[in-house]
């Protein structure tokens, strides 16, 4: 049978497993092992980094196909698994949900970088809430080390924080009424965030607009050309099942 490689840790990955398998398809997911608690998707699961391009493309003798369902700004998984595939001549699906750019407010500031981020939002507010992940936080230390931050994470960042700074740990998705509650009952007045795209977190942009808060967004980091992307489980699940056809 057609084994598949699906790298993940988003929830497209989960869904997409969960499909395959369901059709019969052989999958095994990839995550980090970066969360204590992932969430784990359906089927074979294997956890923790493959050693770079080298050690990827030593996993890559098993299987058939891989398809990168990452999150978008997981960059280096990304560019290791094109460099892989491309060196053995292995199939190479990207998953990427849309970003959010196509329903853009006025009032939310595009930055390339986290470092701008924090720059556009020390001058923008002084309560800003800062959602855009452990792994990049330290970045907006310098610039809102006197802001009173409220910072949502996953999972507790090792880094101490600034005392000013509140920490919330939790995860997604969320729904707008409490969105709005919190931002509300933090008083934010600016709301920092990646453009990560999709549904699960969009309430904390609709409560943003609602609430007349700017928005900090910082954009996807380019991606290698070439690689077949798609942006929604059907169509990667239709990729996957044309394959496993043809290698039949
Ligand atoms: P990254 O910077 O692209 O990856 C750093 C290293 O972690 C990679 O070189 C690889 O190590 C390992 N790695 C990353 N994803 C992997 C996977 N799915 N399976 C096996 N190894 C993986 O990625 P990141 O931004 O730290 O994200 C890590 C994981 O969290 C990803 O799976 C991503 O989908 C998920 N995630 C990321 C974000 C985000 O904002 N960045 C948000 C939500 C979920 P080796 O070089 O040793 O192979």
């Amino acid at each position: 049978m057609t084994k598949i490689l699906l790298l993940g840790g988003t929830a497209e990955a989960r869904a997409l497993a969960e499909v395959l398998i369901t059709d019969g398809l052989d999958v095994t997911s990839s995550l980090a092992g970066r969360i204590a608690d992932p969430r784990l998707p359906v089927g074979d699961v294997r956890i923790g980094g493959f050693g770079g391009i080298e050690g990827l493309r030593m996993e890559l003798a098993d299987y058939a196909a891989v398809v990168d369902a990452t999150h978008p700004f997981a960059r280096n998984i990304s560019a290791n698994a094109v460099a892989a595939c491309t060196a053995d001549g292995v199939p190479l699906l990207r998953l990427e949900r849309p970003g959010w750019a196509a329903r853009a407010s006025t009032s939310w500031h595009w930055v390339d970088s986290h470092d701008d981020a924090a720059a556009t939002a020390a001058k923008l507010g002084r309560r800003p809430f800062l959602t855009v992940g452990r792994q990049e936080m330290d970045r907006f230390i310098p610039d809102l080390r006197h802001h009173s931050v409220l910072a949502r994470v996953v999972q507790t960042p090792e880094t101490p924080l600034p005392a000013t700074w509140r920490l919330l740990t939790s995860r997604g998705p969320y729904a707008l009424p409490d969105e709005l509650h919190l931002m509300r009952d933090h008083h934010t007045d600016v709301l920092i965030t990646k453009d990560s795209g999709g549904e699960h977190t969009w309430p904390k942009m609709a409560a943003a607009e609602s609430l007349g808060v700017p928005v900090v967004v910082v954009r996807r980091p380019a991606r290698a050309p070439g690689v077949p992307t798609v942006h929604d489980v059907t169509e990667a699940a239709a990729w996957v099942h044309d394959l496993a056809r043809v290698s039949e």
